[in-house]
């Protein structure tokens, strides 16, 4: 019996309520998906249609909460420096928990923030943490968990020692999880390639983060070379990480039972991909 869920990031496009049957229809045993328009800042509220819709439909695709990994607007800045850029973020942030709440789901992905190169990195993780501790307040069940960056730009995130330091200022420590995207890792110079880097970038998260944390994984492999900071994803064998990297990684029980998601580019291969990495976690 495979102990692996994965999955990929698959389109709501016409109500959430599609993203289980999207993600039935490539043979995934997992998945992601927006729960609104990701580049808007407004959405219309979920229907109870929609929501009771989407709770069938997973139940009768066998898709279970815990390999559910919604992931919130690209708008929102948790960390923003300024009063009104940061209260917009934090009551959007909300109204994504609440409709993972009302879609009975227990994760929210997200990016962690930006500085914009006005206040420092301690400062806007600082930022962070908070944000996550308003949203967690008001809400019950769902679990916040922060996405590694590449280190693109002003966004935190791209070092363990960043994620540890947000959960570290989170008050409830059961509602706060981490994430791990590798082309991310792999873009903020950390190695998941050479059997020695491979050993070493996972000691050091469990570490630094600790397996317990770890809710999810985007496997993307990536464009760009180690520490480049670019943010650029490749489909499975087509960038540095190469085969080799997800084969380990689908052998490796730190990552049994919990989500594992494409955000892979082409969409047409992600049947494959999953099928493949679904027999590399058997041989
Ligand atoms: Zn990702
Ligand atoms: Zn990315």
């Amino acid at each position: 019996m495979t102990k692996k869920f994965i999955g990929a990031h698959v389109s709501a496009a016409g109500g959430v309520e599609n993203a289980p049957l999207n993600a039935a229809e490539i043979g995934a045993t997992a998945f992601a998906l927006f729960t609104k328009n990701q580049r808007q800042w407004k959405a219309k509220p979920l229907t109870q249609e929609s929501i009771e819709k989407f709770k069938a439909n997973c139940e009768a695709k066998g898709f279970s909460p815990s390999h559910i990994l919604p992931h919130d607007s690209y708008l929102i800045n948790l960390g923003h420096p300024e009063t009104a850029g940061i209260e917009k973020s934090r009551a959007a942030f909300l109204d994504e928990m609440q409709r993972c709440e009302q879609l009975g789901l227990k994760l929210l992905n997200f990016h962690p923030g930006s500085h914009l190169n006005k206040i420092s990195e301690e400062e806007c993780l600082k930022r962070i943490a908070e944000s996550i501790n308003i949203a967690l307040a008001q809400t019950k069940d769902v679990i916040a968990v922060i996405e590694n960056t590449a280190g693109q730009g002003s966004n935190v995130g791209y070092r363990f020692e960043h994620l540890a330091q947000i959960i570290e200022w989170v008050d409830d420590k059961s509602r706060v999880g981490v994430c791990i995207d590798t082309c991310h890792g792999w873009a903020a110079g950390y190695d998941f390639l050479s059997d020695q880097g491979y050993e070493d970038t996972w000691e050091q998260f469990d570490k630094i983060v600790g397996f317990e944390m770890l809710k999810g994984i985007h496997l993307n492999d990536a464009k760009k070379e180690r520490g480049s900071k670019v943010d650029r994803h490749a489909s499975l064998g087509e960038g540095y990480l190469k085969e080799t990297t997800f084969s380990r990684m689908m052998k490796d029980s730190r990552f049994d039972n919990i989500p594992i998601i494409l955000e892979t580019p082409q969409p047409e291969l992600w049947p494959k991909e999953i099928e493949w990495l679904k027999q590399q976690s058997v041989l």
